[in-house]
């Protein structure tokens, strides 16, 4: 490849970041760093009425949020700006003057009747199927005339005669051979002078020199048409890559049926962004076929055009969850406490001053907690009770490990031995306590059980010593014997 790359990502902003374009957003991202490239980011915001600038402010969100970057785009600005399109109305008028004088765009004059009428026909049996170049036939003065005049028209490509069947030398597809009797003269500008999509985005990708264009295979479709505006614009070809659709484990179409979709909603259930971002790398395209774990570092030194798979990606949001919790294993104990705490302080447990003030006492949690953790929303709930001086004791949880006379005598003397104790340690409350059981003649699991609940409110928390540890001694006790009142009770 001799010239520079130069990628781009240009979502439509009707709607927030889902996976799908999240996706496409990685592929060229990972492909400009692993080239030396450009990725360039470009708002596709040609429909006016489901284009707004919420959404295009989520975009930019997600995007950073997965941590990609882009070296041309909103808020970074560049050379080949802007990089919204409809603000590139002056871009697309200088494209449509150079195809008049080259005569690859004429003007037409027919109306929505006349059309509708012809295809009526064409679909009876009788004519061409798509436009029938009535208009093409009108000579330059006749069509200056009737524009000077101020017959509404539009502006189509004239497709060249004699060019042949179009080739789509997909990267990933292979071919793909679009019959030349397929390709219409389409429209390029419309009646009020606004850019079809087929004409901006490859004036656009034109005017920022984009080598390679990956993109949904959703549009594969309207590759052979840009091929030729491409070729109207004396511009060269860009090398075309399309991904296969990303699609749900029944098979269809991945949609809101199928939970999360967007991005920003992945957040917002604890999935981390490099989990998220490494699941999409993989949903189609592989390092070597087995390893499951890929950072961001190994994309950006990895990637190539190569390893697309074209089989039908299927989103296993188990196997995303997964990932997610290989993840947060593989942090460091200050650096998942970091990841910890927005959640923490979202929870009103605790500030980012408390954890500089004990860094240890959180750093001893997190063994305790991480082994079982799969998304960061779970973290609120299994710490909870490590905060706070009491915890609220279901009534479930008091019936079936609190309610027997026996527990509540067990509870006392478990909060006598723990009183008595000379050090506040994980090991020396398991001394105190191991022994217990078999003096007061009850069954271990029954005791620790109903000690958990007292202390943590759940049948199911970290390990039992570990977290008395964490805990203020005065707390313990004091939930010991709220549990045994309401055992009683
Ligand atoms: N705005 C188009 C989309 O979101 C871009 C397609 C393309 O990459 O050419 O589907």
């Amino acid at each position: 490849m001799t010239e520079p790359v130069r990628v781009r990502f240009a979502p439509s902003p009707t709607g927030a970041l889902h996976v799908g374009g999240a996706r496409t957003a990685i592929y060229n991202w990972a492909f400009a760093r692993r080239t030396g490239g450009t990725f360039i980011l470009r708002i596709d915001d040609t429909d006016p009425e489901r284009s707004t600038a919420e959404n295009t402010a989520q975009i930019l969100r997600s995007l950073t949020w997965l941590g990609l970057d882009w070296d041309e785009g909103p808020e970074v600005g560049g050379p080949h700006g802007p990089y919204f399109q409809t603000q590139r109305a002056g871009n697309y008028r200088v494209a449509l003057e150079a195809m008049k004088a080259n005569g690859t765009a004429y003007p037409c004059f027919c109306t929505a009747e006349e059309l509708e009428r012809k295809r009526e026909a064409a679909r009876a049996g009788e004519g061409t199927l798509g436009y029938d170049r009535t208009c093409r036939a009108l000579g330059p003065d006749a069509a200056s005339a009737r524009i000077a005049a101020g017959e509404p028209h539009v502006w189509r490509l004239a497709v060249p005669e004699g060019r042949g069947d179009i080739v789509v030398d997909d990267a990933v597809r292979g071919e793909t051979v679009f019959p030349a009797s397929a390709m219409d003269d389409f429209v390029l500008v419309r009646s009020d002078g606004t850019p079809t999509y087929n004409f901006a985005t490859v004036v656009d990708d034109a005017d920022m020199d984009i080598t390679h264009v990956i993109r949904g295979d959703d549009h594969l479709s309207n590759t052979p048409r840009q091929i030729l505006v491409f070729e109207a614009l004396g511009h060269f070809v860009p090398r075309f890559a399309h991904l296969s659709m990303i699609w749900g484990a029944d098979g269809k179409k991945l949609s809101k049926r199928h939970g999360a979709t967007s991005v920003e909603a992945f957040a917002e259930e604890g999935i981390l962004p490099e989990a998220l971002l490494n699941y999409l790398a993989l949903l189609g395209w592989s390092l070597d076929g087995e390893t499951t774990v890929v950072s961001a570092d190994v994309l950006k030194a990895e990637f190539s055009l190569e390893r697309i798979s074209k089989n039908p990606a299927i989103f296993d949001a188990e196997k995303l969850e997964w990932l997610n919790g290989v993840y947060i294993r593989e942090m460091t104990p200050e650096r998942l406490v970091e990841r910890m705490l927005p959640w923490l302080e979202e929870a009103g447990l605790t500030t980012a001053a408390d954890v500089a003030a004990r860094p240890e006492w959180y750093a001893a949690l997190v063994p305790l907690i991480a082994e079982r953790l799969k998304r960061m929303t779970e973290v609120v709930p299994t710490v909870r009770f490590l905060f706070g001086t009491s915890v609220e004791l279901d009534a479930a949880s008091v019936e079936k490990a609190l309610a027997t006379p026996e527990v509540a005598s067990s509870l006392e003397r478990a909060a006598s031995a723990l009183a008595g104790l000379p050090e506040w340690s994980a090991e020396a409350i398991e001394a105190a306590l191991r022994s217990l059981p078999e003096e007061l003649g009850i069954k271990p699991k029954v005791l620790f059980q109903a000690i958990r609940v007292a202390v943590t409110g759940s049948t199911v928390s970290p390990p039992l010593f570990e977290s008395l540890a964490l805990l203020e001694r005065e707390a313990v006790l004091s939930r010991l014997a709220t549990a045994r009142a309401a055992g009683e009770a």
